[in-house]
């Protein structure tokens, strides 16, 4: 019965629908996918799981409306019974399709008589006999006389259990992972504690279905994220990854060519310390002899990171971080996408300062002509705006319009990390070209070294004079949703 199951979507045209529900997908009781927002045409699809296949069951409850835009139908068939016929939904409809799939896909795998399946559900009878459930509520299912209750996995039994780790250098940054938290652990009657030695502090909780421990660091640099993976590691001595979730100076362009924009999310596939080496008076020169580098991540970190660089994989990636961030936006105004305010995502050539641009404002910016020549100090402080950088000077890109805009892009590659903020755009381009790098940041470098890690960062700002922090909450958004995305794709050995 269950192997003829097929749930599917398919593109339609665009339509603009009001989202006033949210649905959690559950296979024999246990959350296999949600909650999402989504149509109240919904209950539909939930009816036709529930008469295709009880063991799946959609639960659908109401919530806040939100527009969203339609572009595709989603299908439910069994046999050669079509359940439901091209409702128009979300995309995100390609999530429960997808999860579905592997649910059944891993039961064939184990055989229909496997340990965790039930015993086989009688049939169902068609739709049009089964009971119609009222609107928003959780549906009887057909001739079960003890519907399967969704529940969300257990608390971990002890620190041994956390096999997930999230470090965060700044305020900014934890504060949009704890907005993806679906439960905190940690009462005031209940601790996971730590060992003896370790000075970190932690939030742990739930992601989605996985659990998570959060540890924050105390100030930013390498030296601080080494700190905090070590003593992280001497508490969860079980934890497999480290995801490093934050804000960073993009690359314009990445190593495959394709332009940068902000709040795309850049992960790392090997780490450069860029200023470690010998300074010579005509230069300086990076150590990057074996032994000086930390190249490449360990087989497991470069298998998974391997799986989501399939273009499969990423483009479910950033469809789910999409989604997630477009959530936070809705719930938090304060995460909202930065251009709706004025502040538009602009590249500036490499060589064009950040400075005052009227000579007669400012002497010692009058005298800044070559990229060596100082600004002032209130220039380093100042907007653009408020400095009167041209926009005759923005490069010209193919900007994403519309949705796409928000839409951020996922780009691999290496990461620059050092204890200096990159802010010069032809320095920039230097080592851009040198080291084949996507973007820059300050903590990598630390953490890569102790732990198997995954740096995942919003892209907030081009590494350049330019640089201010109009961007950073949402890229720290768009790197919280991104992170999360990923987690999804982690399979757990514990
Ligand atoms: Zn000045
Ligand atoms: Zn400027």
């Amino acid at each position: 019965m269950s192997n003829d199951l097929k749930v599917w979507i398919e593109p339609k045209r665009h339509s603009v629908e009001g989202h006033t529900a949210q649905c959690t997908l559950s296979f024999n009781g246990c959350i296999i996918w949600g909650p999402r927002h989504c149509h109240d045409n919904t209950i539909r699809l939930r009816d036709a799981l529930a008469a295709a296949d009880p063991r799946f069951q959609l639960t659908v409850v109401s919530k806040r409306k939100t527009i969203e835009g339609h572009t595709y139908a989603i299908s439910v068939m069994a046999g050669d019974r079509l359940y439901l016929d091209r409702m128009s939904t979300h995309g995100h409809m390609l999530g429960l399709c997808n999860a579905i799939n592997d649910c059944l896909a891993a039961e064939r795998k184990r055989g229909p008589r496997g340990a965790p399946n039930p015993a086989p559900a009688p049939a169902p009878p068609p739709p049009s006999q089964a009971p119609r459930p009222s609107p928003l509520q959780h549906p009887p299912t057909p001739n079960q006389p003890e519907p399967p209750q969704s529940k969300a996995p257990t608390r971990p039994n002890s620190r041994q259990n956390f096999e997930i780790a999230i470090i965060c250098a700044l305020k900014v940054e934890h504060d949009a992972v704890e907005a993806f938290l679906d439960e905190e652990f940690e009462t005031n009657d209940f601790s996971y504690g730590k060992a003896p030695g370790d000075h970190n502090a932690y939030t742990t909780g739930r992601i989605g279905q996985k659990p998570i421990v959060l540890a924050y660091m105390p100030n930013m640099g390498k030296v601080s994220s080494a700190m905090v993976a070590t003593q992280l590691y001497m508490s969860f001595t079980q934890i497999k990854v480290v995801f490093l979730v934050g804000v960073c100076g993009a690359a314009p362009t990445d190593s495959r060519g394709r332009e940068t924009f902000l709040g795309d999310i850049m992960i790392s596939t090997a780490v450069i310390q860029v200023d470690f080496g010998r300074q010579y008076s005509d230069g300086f020169v990076r150590k990057d002899t074996l032994e000086d580098t930390f190249g490449r991540a360990n087989p497991e970190i470069r298998s998974f990171l391997q799986k989501l660089e399939g273009k499969r994989t990423t483009k479910k990636l950033e469809d789910k971080t999409f989604d997630y961030v477009t959530e936070l936006c809705e719930r938090d105004v304060e995460y909202a996408y930065p251009a709706d305010a004025g502040d538009d995502d602009n590249l500036y050539y490499a060589d064009y300062r950040h400075k005052h641009q009227n000579s007669y404002s400012c002497s010692i910016c009058a005298k800044c002509s070559s990229p060596n020549d100082p600004v002032c100090e209130v220039a380093r402080e100042s907007s653009c705006t408020d400095l009167g950088c041209s926009t005759t000077q923005l490069v010209q890109r193919k900007i994403r319009e519309g949705t796409a805009a928000r839409h951020p892009i996922f780009h691999f590659g290496r990461f620059a990390s050092g204890d200096s903020v990159m802010k010069s755009g032809v320095h920039r381009d230097k080592i851009v070209v040198k080291e084949k790098v996507i973007a820059f940041e300050m903590e990598g470098a630390g953490s890569w070294d102790c732990i198997a890690t995954v740096i995942v960062k919003g892209a907030c700002d081009y590494a350049d004079s330019h640089k201010n922090k109009a961007w950073q909450r949402y890229a720290a958004a768009t790197a919280a949703a991104g992170m999360k995305a990923v987690m999804e794709e982690w399979r757990s050995c514990i």
